[in-house]
């Protein structure tokens, strides 16, 4: 009720003072986020834009890899959709990428004895060259039984950060596959070429004729690659990307 002498409704200015200083606190809050979420930004692209990603298509040339069941696709040919996929994901965001492999050929040189291992030289060099801050390795995987599916990434039981990295990977590919794998340590030449965190991705099983035929869609690899990418970015957003330390 108004006191007397006092408009009915009117306070003596006490809400008109309130809302002031409620303005008040909530400009200099939002000053506040602004700042924070600039210098987020300025730190994250400054980082980002330092930071490279090797990407590799594994086979290629007289080795295609695994062949799909149905289809008879080489897993070299989908590798390779699959690693500009994610170079196009990666470069959208300002990250530099490096591909090991840049077409259908091979990187032993001539097809004689020993290519395998000159091609595998080869893709370790490209990874040290390039300084590679991270590596995805990209294939496609099979199984004795066709009933398997799932995109699958391992990592070397010795680079924690590439352990990290690769949880990342799987639990963003799982969110979307709807599997429940999970990343797996694996004893291969490719997690080995640099003491960055360094994946295998296998995105799906040739050997399943379903998941076979969402390798073959562009809209599905598309799909897959915008996963691998996004686990890919949490990783390096929450790891101190050149004091090495990993979240
Ligand atoms: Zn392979």
């Amino acid at each position: 009720m108004a006191k007397r002498g006092q408009i009915a409704g009117y306070d003596g200015g006490k809400g008109i003072k309130i809302f002031c200083v409620c303005l008040a606190a909530f400009v200099f809050v939002s000053a506040l986020a602004l700042i924070f979420l600039g210098n987020f930004i300025s730190s994250s692209q400054t980082q980002f834009f330092d930071y490279v990603v090797v990407i590799d298509a594994g086979h290629g040339g007289i080795d295609g890899g695994v062949v799909g069941k149905t289809s008879g696709v080489k897993e070299s040919e989908l590798n390779l959709k699959m690693a500009y996929l994610l170079k196009e994901e990666f470069e959208t965001c300002g990250i530099k990428v490096v591909l090991t492999r840049t077409d259908e050929n091979g990187l032993y040189g001539e097809a004689t004895d020993g290519f395998k291992k000159r091609d595998m030289a080869k893709r370790k060099e490209i990874i040290l060259d390039a300084k590679a801050d991270m590596v995805i390795s990209v294939h496609m995987n099979k199984f004795s039984s066709s009933s398997r599916s799932g995109p699958q990434v391992f990592f070397d039981q010795n680079s924690e950060a590439g352990q990290k990295l690769a949880t990342r990977i799987q639990t963003s590919l799982n969110a979307f596959t709807g599997n429940s794998h999970a990343a797996l340590k694996g004893d291969y030449y490719m997690l080995k070429c640099t003491t960055s965190p360094s994946v295998i991705v296998e995105c799906g099983f040739l050997s399943n004729p379903y998941e076979e035929q969402q390798l073959l869609d562009e809209t599905y690899r598309k799909k897959l690659a915008r996963k691998i990418f996004e686990g890919a970015l949490l990783f390096m957003s929450y790891s101190g990307i050149d004091s090495g330390d990993v979240v």
